[in-house]
């Protein structure tokens, strides 16, 4: 499907602004290969349809139909846009085919008449099984064909930015907010900037400093913490006269790149800044402060079982959720690691404990051929492989089987229809108050209505497990009277040192 432009005919507007997305975040230990369908589920959209899609959400393509009514001089070119929850690398194939078509779409964009200017929403840490840096190579390819366009791209937080991304980009920034909250705002900075190269002739120079550090994403939200003050110090740098744009990015570190890290990235403008000294001079500052600040986001956690240990000795009365994100669905995980189920049964607690959760059809078929409250052995987690521990061998009873489909109510998830596949609720024969829930798809069990899906009332129980970190605690995660965060063995543990980098030697934290 060609990429037409969306607003043709309407009065007025002469110029155009050709846009694609491609928001990926892949986790090179993460045993899933992100396909096709991965995305279709989430995000697959072109022209208009990216653009309904995204209207009144906080997404950065909400800036378009903004766009659209502060400059009706500008009609909007939408290509393919293309997004999935992070999991491990992109399928070739699917990398493949986004990049034929937008180039496609460029070209039939170029042949039409005049382009004006490119906006590319990016994430800035996909990889796909053979690429190292497709977000690198997107921005390339659209540089070999329109070597003097204005071009801009916005970036997540946890990119990690190829330093010559700088030199290919007319503007660039990336979100000040973790939580990523701002994501709309720093879309809608970026368009007013290129439609200042176009209609005032601003120039630029940009400069990136990858500092190479691997950081985990666990004590990097920006409410407080060291992130916050990284992130106002890009805000002052920011505000310096002749500073276009000044960005710190945290990285991803369980994508195993060579430019893998955290990051600095500044734009100043070529009048000021005809050498780009002074963007230079300010990413340099802005990472020498990266550095400086390395040992505050590394944080120490108890193993499962001290975790585990530790939750039952509470006297908090409630809820006591323990979280294991190191198999986060969001970083990449599969909810397939079997750590925290492992130490939850040597330390056999009595209290009412609820396991969310494992992604395995194979484990839903078995318990629908067993039928409900009829025991059979299984085992759970590590169905992808062994190399974050082995299968754990229970006998267990299927006390619930549902479709796997609900209405999320909070957070990430408000409001959206989530398909798990078939699913079940077990538990284990002789500590009937363990319960285990099984999944057909991998996805976040973050929200309330996941729970009650299965029956379950969070308010009767006294122990969570959960696959989750952030948006656990925006979500059902309110409910937890306390949370204690362990590392478990896992694609995104927080020790970086127990995984299998080939590209990178991680120090310990
Ligand atoms: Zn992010």
């Amino acid at each position: 499907m060609p990429a037409t432009t969306i607003d043709q005919g309407a009065a007025g507007r002469s110029r155009r602004l050709f846009v694609a997305r491609f928001f990926y975040e892949g986790n090179s230990f993460g045993p899933l290969l992100a396909d096709r369908d991965a995305f279709e589920r989430h995000e697959w959209t072109h022209g208009e349809e990216a653009v309904r899609a995204a209207a009144g959400t906080i997404l950065e393509l909400a800036a378009l139909p903004l766009f659209r009514k502060r400059h009706p001089g500008w009609a909007l070119v939408v290509s393919r846009c293309a997004a999935a929850i992070p999991s491990g690398p992109i399928a070739d194939e699917v990398f493949d085919v986004f990049l034929a078509e937008v180039l496609d779409d460029l070209d039939a964009a170029l042949r039409a008449g005049p382009v004006d200017a490119i906006y590319l929403s990016l994430h800035g840490a996909a990889m796909t099984e053979s690429r190292a840096h497709p977000d690198l190579d997107l921005v390339e390819a659209i540089r070999a064909r329109c070597p003097d366009l204005p071009l801009a791209a916005t970036f997540d937080m946890h990119a990690n930015l190829h330093p010559r991304l700088a030199s290919l980009l007319t503007i660039a920034t990336g979100y000040r907010t973790h939580p990523h909250v701002d994501m709309r705002d720093v879309a809608e900075r970026v368009l007013e900037r290129l439609v200042a190269c176009v209609e005032g002739g601003l120039t630029t120079a940009g400069y990136i400093e990858n500092t190479g550090l691997l950081l985990p994403s666990i004590n990097m939200r920006t409410s407080d913490g060291p992130m916050r003050r990284l992130q106002e110090a890009a805000a002052q740098a920011e505000a310096q006269e002749g500073v276009l744009a000044a960005s710190i990015f945290g990285g991803f570190p369980y994508a195993d790149a060579a430019h893998s890290g955290a990051s600095a990235l500044v734009f100043s403008a070529a009048a000021q800044d005809p050498d780009g000294v002074l963007a230079r001079a300010v990413a340099g500052r802005l990472a020498r402060q990266l550095h400086a600040a390395r040992g505050d986001f590394f944080v120490s956690l108890p193993s499962p079982a001290e975790g585990i240990g530790r939750a039952l000795a509470s006297g908090t009365p409630g809820l006591i959720g323990v979280t294991d994100a190191a198999d986060n669905p969001y970083s990449g995980g599969a909810a397939d690691t079997p750590g925290l189920l492992a130490a939850l049964l040597d330390a056999a607690p009595d209290v009412p404990c609820v396991f969310a959760s494992f992604a395995d059809a194979r484990v839903v078929a078995e318990a629908r051929r067993a039928g409900l409250e009829a025991p059979f052995d299984v085992s759970l987690g590590a169905s992808h492989g062994t190399a974050f521990g082995a299968p754990v061998a229970v006998r267990v009873v299927a006390r619930r089987f549902t479709d796997g489909r609900y209405r999320g109510t909070a957070g990430l998830l408000d409001g959206a229809d989530v398909q798990l596949g078939d699913t079940v609720l077990l538990a284990i024969t002789d500590k009937p108050n363990i319960r285990i829930i099984v999944t057909s798809r991998v996805d976040p069990c973050i929200d309330l209505a996941f729970y009650q899906l299965h029956g379950i009332d969070l308010a009767g129980e006294r122990l969570l497990l959960v696959k989750g970190k952030n948006h656990f605690r925006a979500a059902a995660g309110r409910l937890c009277a306390e949370i204690i965060d362990v590392d478990a063995p896992g694609p995104a543990c927080l020790d970086f040192t127990r995984l299998p980098y080939r590209h990178r030697s991680p120090q310990p934290g």
